[in-house]
Order: C-alpha cells, then sequence, then structure tokens
C-alpha cells in the first residue's frame, strides 16, 4: 500500500499492468500462427518487403532472392520461409528484421481484433478512479511509444488510449538510470515527487527514487519473486490510495 498526494500515476507495462505470460502465451504464440496468412495476405506492402529484405541481409545476404532457395513467390519459397521463421522464433533471435516482422504482424493482430492486449482485473477501475480525482495516468515502457498506443486501444476491455495522457519510452534513456526519471519530470513538467513510478523491477524503482519520484513494486501473479527493498508494495493498483 502506498498514500499518494501528487499528481501523475507513471506505470510500466509487463508485470504491472499486464500479466508477464501475456507475451509468452499469447504474443508469440500469434505471430507463429498468423505467419501463413499475414505471407498469403500482406507479402507486397512496401513494408513488408523492406522487412523480409532486412531478414536476408541479418543472414548475410544481400537480397531475398539470394537468401531463399526457392524461387521467390513459389510455394515452396513460402513453405521455407515459414520454417526459417520458427526456427528463429524457437531461438528467440533478437535480429532486426525478424524482430520487425513480428511487430507488423502483432500489429495486424491488434488492428484485425485477432489479438487483444490482457490486463489485471484491478486495472481499468483503479485508473477510473484517478481520473476522476483529477490525476494523470501515464506510461514508461522499454517497448516503443507507438507499439504502447497499439497495446493499449486494442485491450479486452476496449480501447483505453484516451485515459492515458502521455507516453515514454527508452527514447527518454534506460529505466535503470536516474536521469531517464529526471528527463520525464521535465517533460512533463512536474517535480519528481509529484509523481510515482509503479514497475515489477526493483532496479526501475531505484532509479526513479533516485530522481526523486515515490515508488512504488507490483508485485503480480506470474512475476518472479522480488525483494522489495525498501519500495512500498502494490498487489492490485487499489492499495493506491489517494487523500480523502
Ligand atoms: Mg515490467
Amino acid at each position: 500500500m502506498i498514500r499518494f498526494e501528487g499528481r501523475l500515476l507513471l506505470f510500466d507495462i509487463e508485470g504491472t499492468v499486464s500479466p508477464l505470460a501475456f507475451v509468452r502465451e499469447v504474443m508469440f504464440p500469434h505471430a507463429r500462427k498468423a505467419l501463413r496468412g499475414f505471407l498469403d495476405h500482406q507479402a507486397d506492402r512496401p513494408d513488408v518487403v523492406d522487412v523480409l529484405g532486412q531478414m536476408a541481409r541479418d543472414a548475410g545476404r544481400n537480397s531475398v532472392k539470394n537468401w531463399c532457395p526457392h524461387p521467390i513467390g513459389s510455394g515452396a519459397a513460402k513453405e521455407w520461409f515459414i520454417r526459417e521463421f520458427e526456427h528463429l522464433m524457437e531461438g528467440d533471435a533478437k535480429l532486426t528484421g525478424f524482430k520487425q516482422l513480428q511487430g507488423l504482424i502483432w500489429e495486424e493482430g491488434f488492428r484485425s481484433g485477432a489479438l487483444q492486449a490482457t490486463l489485471f482485473p484491478d486495472v481499468v477501475p483503479a485508473w477510473q478512479k484517478f481520473l476522476s480525482s483529477g490525476l494523470l495516468l501515464q506510461i514508461y515502457s522499454s517497448g516503443s511509444v507507438q507499439a504502447q498506443r497499439l497495446f493499449f486501444a486494442h485491450t479486452q476491455e476496449g480501447d483505453l488510449t484516451p485515459m492515458l495522457s502521455g507516453h515514454h519510452d527508452t527514447t527518454r534513456g534506460s529505466k535503470k538510470e536516474a536521469a531517464s526519471y529526471a528527463t520525464i519530470a521535465l517533460a512533463v513538467g512536474m517535480a519528481p515527487g509529484e509523481i510515482l513510478f509503479v514497475s515489477d523491477i526493483v532496479a526501475e524503482l531505484d532509479a526513479a527514487r533516485e530522481a526523486g519520484f515515490a515508488t512504488a513494486l507490483a508485485v503480480r501473479p506470474g512475476n518472479p519473486e522480488a525483494d522489495p527493498s525498501s519500495h512500498a508494495i502494490l498487489s492490485t493498483l487499489e492499495e493506491i490510495i489517494l487523500p480523502a
């Protein structure tokens, strides 16, 4: 529980407002399952063509034609590519083109409704209460601002983007550096002490506190056990207590 009298609540996403398992159990299986249909219907899009070219370069080839052992556009080429993609998924590859293709498939999945973000059940009711008390709600996540907007626009509880007044990503700096939090405070025009940062990672909270933020550790089902150090602990967002 934490008593908070400031003006802005800043939330991490994974392990804080959304289960860690969502990425592993929903996002990754979706990318694997949706790839074939994505190639059937989207492979001619210029951004998809660019990403396939990047994947060829990541593999050390100068073009898709010089990468794929089968004639481009053939069924054999598609099956080969699907196996290649699954192989990269199994190895949890961090290659640029592969990650970009995953991102495009997820984007398509969110837009089509095949993919919906899962939030912990206390999040939306607590956010409504905070907003009606005049607080601002913002996000700081290592996922890009664009990916964050996509995520909150397509949740199981609908489009939550109107509830959020700002998004921050690693263009503000690493979540484990105090300077990043100082930059966020400056960007929103508030004193650090007016901001509460909630995350499941103690090192991020340490950095936020160093910058003068209030901090609270999200302890959620599925999170690895963390020593809260001296940070407040929340098992739901309802444990953020506002002044009466
Ligand atoms: Mg997290």
